[in-house]
């Protein structure tokens, strides 16, 4: 058995997912990381850190022209994030799934949102919206050698 060939490889996508400062103010951090583990995700990249309001504008610079883009950057570098980079089989809509609604009053319950917040200011965490932008956000937040491919053990016990 040779667990990193069960999945095929084309199927493997990979997310950028983001505890904000909220989330980790509130003392969130392994709530929320636990509910990706016990998933059956994959983590591969995982660092807390002090975001710079460059690095906050280049992430979120499709929003630019909204009128709440300023204080979205005041809010995602007002302290420390956990950025997180996961990997496995439909994992960017997925993740998008566990994470519940933008606005966590239209989250469902079972959701980290739905469960641990109540307004879109302040939504706990971010996850990308396409593989695409999966690819380019764990490129935006990480740095080579950051990132750690590895064979999970249990992952044929996962995925078939
Ligand atoms: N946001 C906000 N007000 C809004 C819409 C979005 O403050 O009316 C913030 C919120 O933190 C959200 C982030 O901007 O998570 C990015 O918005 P997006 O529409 O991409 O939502 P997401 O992909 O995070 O669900
Ligand atoms: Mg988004």
């Amino acid at each position: 058995f040779l667990p990193h060939l069960v999945a095929s490889m084309e199927e493997v996508e990979q997310t950028y997912i983001m505890i904000k400062p909220d989330g980790v103010q509130r003392g969130l951090v392994g709530e929320i990381i636990s509910r990706f583990e016990r998933k059956g995700f994959k983590l591969t990249g995982l660092k807390l850190f002090q975001c710079p309001k460059e690095l906050a504008e280049e992430h979120y610079k499709d929003l630019q022209s909204k009128p709440f883009f300023p204080k979205l950057i005041d809010y995602i570098t007002s302290g420390p994030v956990v950025c997180m980079a996961w990997e496995g089989v439909g994992v960017v809509a997925s993740a998008r799934k566990l994470i519940g609604a933008t606005n966590p009053l239209n989250a469902e319950p079972g959701t980290i949102r739905g469960d641990l917040a109540v307004q879109t200011g302040r939504n706990v965490v971010h996850g990308s919206d396409s593989p695409d932008n999966g690819k380019r956000e764990i490129g935006l937040w990480f740095k080579e050698g950051e990132l750690c491919a590895w064979a999970a053990a249990l992952e044929p016990w996962l995925v078939e």
